[in-house]
């Protein structure tokens, strides 16, 4: 079964994909840290972020695993754990430029799919599974919040981690990353059209979870009768 979350950065799709995976007993692919891990290692690297050649050059040269463990996942970039670097401010502010490259993005969705038909199936969260990468999944799900929630969830986030940053820091970064996700050339994000809309500004995590398993639960019901 392929179950695909897209939705903005704080709709909260990361802590919903990785509970319907656990519950589903499916594959979790987190797509938005094969971003951050090649940002990462463009940085590492002083890759100039204009210079597209050489990061799909680094793309290809480059090995990404996400490695569950029981309790979390976790990223590898070239044999090395980087699960919180690419959490970091600075990666954040320049993976959605990265993340534009046509060539660079065939590379990730390419080993996106790969991971799929090796597991038979995953629940994948991104920006542009239901619309490209997997356009053919079971189930779509389009998870959106209101703007200042977004950013209230988020800055939570990097307080969790103790990232010094301003709230004002993590609206101008939503925004930017807002802007250049949804209008880029290559795959934007968007909502598929045949995609399950949930604004989950109100809900709990729990509540989401529910939600999106209540429509998959429906037909697993409808197939027994
Ligand atoms: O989901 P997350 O916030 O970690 O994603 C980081 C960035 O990676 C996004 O802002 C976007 O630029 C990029 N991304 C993407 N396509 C995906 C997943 C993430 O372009 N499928």
């Amino acid at each position: 079964m392929i179950i695909a979350i897209d939705g903005p950065a704080g709709a909260g799709k990361s802590t919903v994909a990785k509970e319907v995976a656990r519950r589903l007993k499916l594959l979790y692919i987190d797509t938005g840290a094969m971003y951050r891990a090649l940002t990462l290692k463009a940085i590492f690297n002083k890759i100039d972020i204009k210079d597209e050649e050489a990061l799909v050059a680094m793309a290809r040269d480059s090995r990404i695993e996400l490695k569950e463990t029981s309790s979390s996942l976790k990223i590898y970039l070239d044999g090395r754990e980087v699960t919180q670097q690419i959490r970091e401010p600075r990666v954040t502010k320049f993976v959605s430029e990265i993340s534009q490259i046509a060539s660079l993005r065939r590379i990730m969705v390419e080993l996106q799919r790969q991971a799929v038909r090796d597991n038979k199936g995953a629940v994948l969260e991104g920006r542009d599974i239901g619309t490209v990468v997997f356009p053919q999944a079971d189930y779509k799900f389009y998870l959106d919040a209101d703007f200042k929630e977004r950013v209230r969830r988020r800055f939570k986030e990097f307080k969790a981690l103790e990232k010094e940053i301003s709230l004002e820091e993590v609206e101008q970064d939503i925004l930017k990353r807002d802007y250049i996700d949804s209008t880029r050339q290559c795959a934007p994000l968007r909502k598929a059209e045949d995609a399950i809309y949930i604004d989950t500004t109100h809900m709990s995590i729990e509540e989401v979870v529910d939600k999106i398993l209540s429509y998959i639960n429906l037909d697993v019901d409808k197939l027994k009768n």
